[in-house]
Parts: C-alpha cells; sequence; structure tokens
C-alpha cells in the first residue's frame, strides 16, 4: 500500500526556478545535457561502487542511458540504470538547494537578463532545467540493491511543491517523464532530440540510446521499432588522439563540465607515457566564474582512474591560485578507491600536479607573447588577481609567475594593467637602481600621489599598484631579473640622492634647518625625522618611511584592522 505525501519546496527553489525558466529561454534544450549528464554521474557511481560490490549491478552487464519520447503523450523520458536514490536521498536532492554556493548564487543575481543566464549556467542549475520546457516532471527511482518494492515516485508541477510516493520499480536507476508544454513541441521529435545529444553528449562515456526507426511504406512515414540504437559516440573525448578532436569538440565538453556558457580562452591536452601513464585535458577559461574569491567554492579537476570516474573538485591536482583551470586528469596510474585523504599525500598526485601547473603557466606565457595582446589581456583582467596568489602560494615557479605579471604604470598613465616587468626593464635605464612602485588604495590615489612628482620630473617609469593583494605582492617580490622592487615611499633612494648632495650656501642651509627644526617640534612623536627634501615639485611636503619600517599602505591597513 502506498499513498502521497505532498512537500514543499524551500523558497529558493521557487525562487531559482522562476529566474531559470526566465534566464534560460533562449537555451532551453540544456536540460537534456543536465539530464544525460545527471544520469552518466549516477552510471559513474554505480560503476565506482559495483568494483567492490557486484551485487549492485543487479545481474545487468551494460549501463546505459535511454531517451525516449511520445508524441501523443506529449512526453519525453530520460531513463539510466545508475546508482538511483533512497526516498532520503531524493528528498534531499531534488526539491532542496544542497548547494552551498546557491544562496551566495542568488544574492549575485543583477536583474540583467543575460548576466543572470550567464551565471545560472555556471551555476549549473541542473535538474530544475526540467521546468524549462515540462510543466510536470514525474521522477521515478530505487536504489541500486535496494529492494523491488521501494522505489520512490516524485512528481512536481515545478510550483511550489512535490509529491513522494512508494513505488515498486523492476530496474535499479532513475526515470524521469517530463510533460512537455504546450509551446515546446520542438522538442517531441527524435531529429532535434538526437541533434541535442550529439551537440552536448557525444563525450559521454556511456551508450544513450533512443529508439530505432523505420520507414512504413503503407503510412509513408518513418515509424520506431521495438529496437534501440546507440546515438552518441560514447568514447570520453580526452582518449581520443588531437588530430580527430575539432575546437568545437574541445568546446562542447568544456561547456558541459563547466556549466559556462563562453567557449574556453584555450585547452592543454596531453597524454603522457613512460613511468607515469595519465592523460590530462586542462582548460584555461576565458570569463571568470562569479564565485572565485569564496572560500567555501570547491575547485580542481575532474578525476578519472582509466575512465572510470572517481571525483569531482579534485583540488589536490591544482594549487588554489589556478583555481580558475578546469578540466580532466585520467591516471592509470592511481587505484580505484583512491579517496581525498589518499590524493593529499600521493606521489602520483604530486607528479601530475606540478606538471600540470608547468603546462597551464607555460600555455599562458604562450598567449602573453602573441602579437595581439588582446587574449592575454582579458585573461589578465579575469584571473590577474588570483595569479598573482601564487607568488606566495608556488615558490617554484616564482619566476614564472612574475613573468606573467601586468601593471598599470606611469607610463601608459591609465588604469588598464598592461606592462610586464620585462617591458618595465626594456624601458628604463641600466643604472637605475631598481624598480619603482607605490602601492595606494585606488588607482587615482597611487597617480595622485605627490612621491611620483620627482620620477615624473627625472622620466622614471613606476608601477602604480592598487588591487587589494598588491601590497601582499610587492612584499613577497624582492626582485625581478636582478633588479629590486622599491616602494617609491621608501626614504633612502639613490636616483633622489645626487640631487640632495647638491651644494648649498651657508645662508640656505641655515635657514633650513630652522624649517625642520620647527616642523620637528610642531610634529614632536608623530615623526622621527623631518629633512629637506628634492622629492616634490608641486606639493610642500610628504610622509616617507624609514628604510626597513612598513610601508604608509600597509600602516594604513593594520590600523584599519586595528593594530
Ligand atoms: P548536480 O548534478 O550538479 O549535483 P542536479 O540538480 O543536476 O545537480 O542534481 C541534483 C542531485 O540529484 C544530484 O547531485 C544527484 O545526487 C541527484 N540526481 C539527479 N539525477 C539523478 C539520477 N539520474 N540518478 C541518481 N541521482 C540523481
Ligand atoms: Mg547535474
Amino acid at each position: 500500500m502506498s499513498h502521497t505525501e505532498t512537500h514543499a519546496f524551500q523558497t529558493e527553489v521557487n525562487q531559482l526556478l522562476k529566474l531559470m525558466i526566465h534566464a534560460l529561454y533562449s537555451n532551453k534544450e540544456i536540460f537534456l545535457r543536465e539530464l544525460v549528464s545527471n544520469a552518466s554521474d549516477a552510471l559513474d557511481k554505480l560503476r565506482f561502487e559495483a568494483v567492490s560490490n557486484d551485487a549492485l549491478n543487479e545481474g545487468e552487464s551494460e549501463l546505459a542511458i535511454q531517451v525516449s519520447f511520445d508524441k501523443d503523450a506529449r512526453t519525453i523520458t530520460i531513463s539510466d540504470n545508475g546508482i538511483g536514490m533512497t526516498r532520503d536521498e531524493v528528498i534531499a536532492n531534488i526539491g532542496t538547494i544542497a548547494n552551498s554556493g546557491t544562496k551566495k548564487f542568488l544574492e549575485n543575481l543583477s536583474g540583467d537578463q543575460a548576466k543572470d543566464s550567464n551565471l545560472i549556467g555556471q551555476f549549473g542549475v541542473g535538474f530544475y532545467s526540467s521546468f524549462i520546457v515540462a510543466d510536470e516532471v514525474v521522477l521515478e527511482t530505487r536504489k541500486a540493491g535496494a529492494e523491488l518494492a521501494d522505489g520512490t515516485r516524485w512528481v512536481s508541477k515545478g510550483e511550489g511543491e512535490f509529491t513522494l510516493e512508494t513505488v515498486e520499480k523492476a530496474s535499479k536507476g532513475t526515470s524521469i517523464t517530463l510533460h512537455i508544454k504546450e509551446d515546446m513541441n520542438e522538442f517531441l521529435d527524435r531529429f532535434r532530440l538526437k541533434n541535442i545529444i550529439s551537440t552536448y553528449s557525444d563525450h559521454i562515456n556511456f551508450p544513450i540510446k533512443m529508439l530505432k526507426t523505420e520507414w512504413d511504406e503503407e503510412a509513408k512515414v518513418e515509424k520506431e521499432t521495438a529496437e534501440f540504437e546507440q546515438v552518441n559516440k560514447a568514447t570520453a573525448l580526452w582518449t581520443q588522439p588531437k588530430s580527430e578532436i575539432s575546437e568545437e569538440d574541445y568546446s562542447n565538453f568544456y561547456q558541459t563540465i563547466s556549466h559556462d556558457f563562453n567557449a574556453p580562452l584555450t585547452q592543454i591536452h596531453n597524454r603522457v607515457e613512460g613511468t607515469l601513464e595519465y592523460t590530462s585535458l586542462l582548460y584555461i577559461p576565458e570569463k571568470a566564474p562569479f564565485d572565485l574569491y569564496d572560500r567555501d567554492r570547491r575547485y580542481g579537476l575532474k578525476l578519472y582512474v582509466k575512465r572510470v570516474f572517481i571525483m569531482d573538485d579534485a583540488e589536490h591536482l591544482m594549487p588554489a591560485y589556478l583555481r580558475f583551470v578546469r578540466g580532466v586528469i585520467d591516471s592509470a596510474d592511481l587505484p580505484l578507491n583512491v579517496s581525498r585523504e589518499i590524493l593529499q599525500s600521493n606521489k602520483v598526485v604530486d607528479k601530475i600536479r606540478s606538471a600540470s601547473v608547468k603546462r597551464v603557466l607555460d600555455e599562458l606565457a604562450k598567449i602573453a607573447k602573441e602579437d595581439d595582446q588582446s587574449r592575454y589581456l582579458g585573461f589578465w583582467k579575469q584571473f590577474g588577481n588570483v595569479l598573482k596568489e601564487g607568488l606566495v602560494e608556488d615558490f617554484a615557479n616564482k619566476e614564472k609567475i612574475a613573468k606573467l605579471l601586468r601593471f598599470a604604470t606611469t607610463h601608459t598613465g591609465d588604469a588598464e594593467q598592461t606592462v610586464s616587468l620585462q617591458k618595465y626593464l626594456d624601458r628604463c635605464k641600466d643604472e637605475q637602481e631598481a624598480i619603482y612602485y607605490i602601492v595606494a588604495d585606488s588607482h587615482a590615489a597611487a597617480k595622485g600621489s605627490p612621491h611620483l612628482e620627482v620620477f615624473r620630473k627625472k622620466g622614471i617609469e613606476v608601477l602604480l599598484l592598487s588591487d587589494r593583494i598588491d601590497e601582499w605582492l610587492v612584499s613577497h617580490l624582492d626582485e625581478f631579473e636582478g633588479k629590486k622592487l622599491k616602494s617609491i615611499t621608501a626614504a633612502d633612494l639613490k636616483e633622489l640622492a645626487e640631487d640632495e648632495a647638491e651644494t648649498l650656501s651657508e645662508e640656505d642651509k641655515q635657514a633650513r634647518e630652522a624649517l625642520t627644526e620647527k616642523v620637528k617640534n610642531a610634529l614632536a612623536d608623530a615623526v622621527s625625522d623631518v629633512r629637506i627634501t628634492h622629492r616634490l615639485t608641486d606639493s610642500p611636503a610628504c610622509v616617507v618611511t624609514a628604510e626597513g619600517g612598513i610601508s604608509s599602505h600597509m600602516a594604513r591597513m593594520m590600523e584599519q584592522m586595528g593594530q
């Protein structure tokens, strides 16, 4: 006996559903990609768990996804014979927002349709995208290994509530039936469905099957037979030779794993053979995800072992400062039961990781060398501040990262960060003592600093730093190509010494001493010294930092933190 139980959606789900239906209207076909990708995840999970517990296969040898439709009933059904869900799992996964990033996502919405749909894409609305095309969704599922009678039916119109019912389900796994909206007839079409599958899901590692059709001579139409045929290639993209993969294939695969609507900036695909055997397919995105700075956000690559999916967001495969890199590592040297804990201290992982980091940095260096700087500068705008973290985090690659940095400087005069340290060195005189910089709260404040006056006069370029991380950056970057980095607010700068050593008349000297004495008395304990300077051309006075002292910007930051 079963009874039907009604549950309310979390408020956030309702909010999300409404938004999504509008925002994704022009991308409505992604519902199929999302459902197929969930089915594929469920098959991955089953295959993984069945390694140590064959009973979960329930005697079925083939793992597959079926997509069928019924024009008269106006339904599309997507089923898999994967891991399935228990009743509790259905409640937890479907109808609540389990993902902690979701609220943040909702807070990030701007109301601008184009921007928001991009956000939604990155965030991966997944299962809920069914409601873009369906006005009712029926999900039936049974956990692999559970009693046949322990199936669950979940039904919802996507309007605030869903019902649950215990049902008998003969095959393990999940079957989702979409009742298609009146104005979504286009999807009740074999050709259209097949097309969407090959666009988005060709690389899915399992066969996706549809009913075969046959020409019916009498009715003069293609008619479905009772036989299924495979409609996707079902080869993991990364296992194919590069020469057989088109840019479009790469891009489609990126979009499926990243939920990003944009094409990637570039990809790096390598097969490594020898003592270590693995394939890596790494993507550098073009656009930063909205939660790039969210500490709770999981980052990392998808890890496969011999084409068996192991885990998402394997953060040990990429350092935090390259957290924008997406992609897949498929290793032949790790055990199938590898856990996050094992990854943390594993030699194979360490080697894959350092090789992957090198590949990414080398690829960035290559892009940075392009005649047309727009690709690199576009990258820098999106990810520069994250890459800067690498100077501190990745000591071994410090020099490589330093070469990738770009700054605003007094040479260009605008706020765009376009100047590399190499470029700075190419332009400066050999005898110049240091690479000069100033750190301030904003570009305007840096650019307007009185400290710059004498540097302008002398034609010395100064880096204008105003990103939050910059103070930290320069405290970890002492030198570049043998030249020290020095703040122009430091007291002892060689460039200025010669002028200050100029000979003065006795009268001038006395007048100066009297003036500094007066100022010193007036400021009392607030300063350690007062000196006459040639640094300034327009401003009457400025504050400098003693050698070895903390910079004035840092002092202000510490003051703000109450220290
Ligand atoms: P995501 O796939 O990003 O986790 P979805 O909204 O697509 O988000 O799916 C939510 C959750 O519902 C999945 O994480 C999974 O636990 C569960 N789920 C969805 N579809 C299936 C399925 N076909 N088989 C088993 N579990 C599923
Ligand atoms: Mg999903």
